[in-house]
């Protein structure tokens, strides 16, 4: 890497070369997990370029191809496995100041990959009373271009799937790294190539988003005596075709009153919750069903009085459960399970029965291929990496796939596959290997056995500096 002649190259381009802000921007949210924090610890960029456009974008792509430096992208670093993080130093490329929103029409929106998710939510609902179909429960820190390189789905997944899902992207520009960067336009099928590959095989340059009608969500939460009841409600709720819902969570005891600490006055000890976000027209039908079933409204915002000191519930959904519990007790991780269709309701109280003081459930519903199932993101108790790895086999063997969080890899946390459509379309875009080195197996040892049971380490590691 000749640095020197790189950041000449760079001339006019916006750079940062304070050790300090290099290694901030060199982070994400790795250290969720207690595995990849020991692995990851030591990563840093040698210098992060923040392109003002497209323009510019290109120029930095072109010279760091010309230089042989690794380049990884990176929107606001909330993602959680190392995935914005330089495993072979090189340059981070900040995308965020790429934020403009260029068009707000019936369905759609087009803006560039740098604008927060609630910045794009705040202005279509502005410009016409719209909104984006999910967001993670980031919305108000994470970049729309991170959601889509490193993202899954989130609040408005109940209605919609996931971003994998055909139709939850319209188009995306996308830069490659070749000696002369091309500019291509993905719609449809091609989509696959880019989304969810943490940015291995191309830039995301501009998004065009479809969008729903926005709403005043209420945010409400039901109480009950246990997790099963509460898993039971929700999934009832999932179903129920005639209420718009936005969230639908289970949190199970302890986590609720222990660690939602700005909410506890509503909460009592040993109660597992339903977090709800409901479409203001299903309120009524919304409290109907939950009085039907039993549940108890233990917070309902259109009558909680004084909202002010109060995260939205979302905030306490998703990934942010899991950061509500590391606030308090650091010893918390978690995991990422699936509970397949039609049994999930069997198979989330079978794990949260095996690991007693060990795991504490937490269940998002989801509309899944057309179906109403949930995902799992647990608290897990970490004690050694052992025992993490023996939870996660449970699980498995049990019918409930991990999606493993402990790992940085593509395929790891993933399918653990290759995906033959991203691999090639590294090879075609990204042919010196530059991009965000190290995320991707299929690249650095296409012959590798998923099956082996070991952890995939990069050899390009970079050695702590
Ligand atoms: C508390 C908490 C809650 C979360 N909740 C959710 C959730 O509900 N749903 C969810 O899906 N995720 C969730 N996440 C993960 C993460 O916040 C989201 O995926 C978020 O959208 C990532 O956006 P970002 O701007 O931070 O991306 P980053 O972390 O900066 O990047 C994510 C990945 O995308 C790549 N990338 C970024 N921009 C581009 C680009 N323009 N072109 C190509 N590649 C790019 C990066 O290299 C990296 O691999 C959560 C994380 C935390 C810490």
């Amino acid at each position: 890497m000749d640095l020197t002649a790189l950041i000449a190259d760079l001339d006019g381009i916006r750079i940062e070369q304070n050790d300090k802000i290099i290694q901030q921007k060199s982070r994400d949210f790795y250290w969720y997990s207690p595995v990849l924090k020991r692995q990851l610890d030591h990563v840093t960029a040698d210098l992060v370029a923040s392109p003002q456009n497209e323009e510019e974008l290109v120029r930095v792509l072109r010279a760091c191809y010309r230089h042989d430096v690794p380049v990884t992208p990176r929107g606001t670093g909330t993602g959680n496995y190392g995935q914005a993080m330089p495993l072979s130093g090189g340059l981070v490329l900040s995308l965020a100041d790429m934020n403009e929103i260029k068009e707000i029409s019936p369905g759609r929106v087009i803006c560039g990959p740098g604008v927060i998710c609630s910045d794009l939510d705040k202005a279509a609902r502005e410009a016409s009373r719209q909104e984006l179909r999910m967001h993670p429960s980031t919305a108000h820190t994470a970049t729309i271009g991170g959601f889509i390189a490193g993202g899954s789905g989130g609040v408005g997944s109940i209605s919609w799937g996931g971003l994998r899902d055909f139709g939850n992207i319209i188009r995306l520009r996308v830069v490659t790294m070749e000696e002369e960067p091309q500019v291509l336009e993905l719609t449809g099928e091609d989509l696959h190539k880019v989304t969810h590959a943490y940015g291995t095989n191309g830039i995301i340059t501009e998004i065009e988003m479809p969008l729903a009608p926005a709403y005043d969500w209420v945010d409400a939460i039901v109480g009950f005596d246990s997790f099963e009841a509460a898993a039971a409600y929700a999934n009832g709720l999932a179903r129920q075709d005639g209420i718009l819902t936005k969230l639908i969570t289970v949190v199970a005891a302890p986590c609720p009153f222990d660690y939602f600490k700005r909410h506890q006055k509503f909460l009592r000890e040993g109660q597992s919750v339903v977090l709800v976000m409901v479409a203001p027209q299903s309120d009524d039908a919304f409290k109907a069903f939950t009085a039907r079933n039993s549940g108890e409204i233990v917070f309902d915002a259109t009558t909680a009085g004084d909202l002010k000191g109060l995260p939205p519930v979302f905030e306490l959904a998703w990934n942010h459960t899991t950061l509500r519990a590391l606030r308090v007790d650091p010893a918390w991780t978690y995991l990422q399970v699936l509970y397949p269709f039609p049994n999930q309701l069997e198979l989330a109280s079978k794990m949260d029965r095996m690991f007693p003081g060990e795991l504490i459930s937490h269940l998002e519903f989801v509309r899944f291929d057309g179906d109403i199932t949930c995902f799992g993101l647990p608290l897990v108790k970490f004690t050694t990496e052992e025992r993490l790895e023996e939870i996660m086999d449970l699980h498995n063997e049990n019918g409930c796939p991990i999606f493993n969080p402990h790992r940085y890899t593509l395929e790891e946390g993933g399918m653990k596959q290759t995906d033959e459509i991203q691999l090639a379309f590294k090879r075609e875009a990204d042919p010196k290997g530059l991009l965000n080195p190290g995320k991707m197996i299929a690249w650095d040892d296409p012959d590798y056995d998923f099956g082996s049971g070991k952890t995939w380490l990069f050899k390009g590691l970079k050695q702590a500096s």
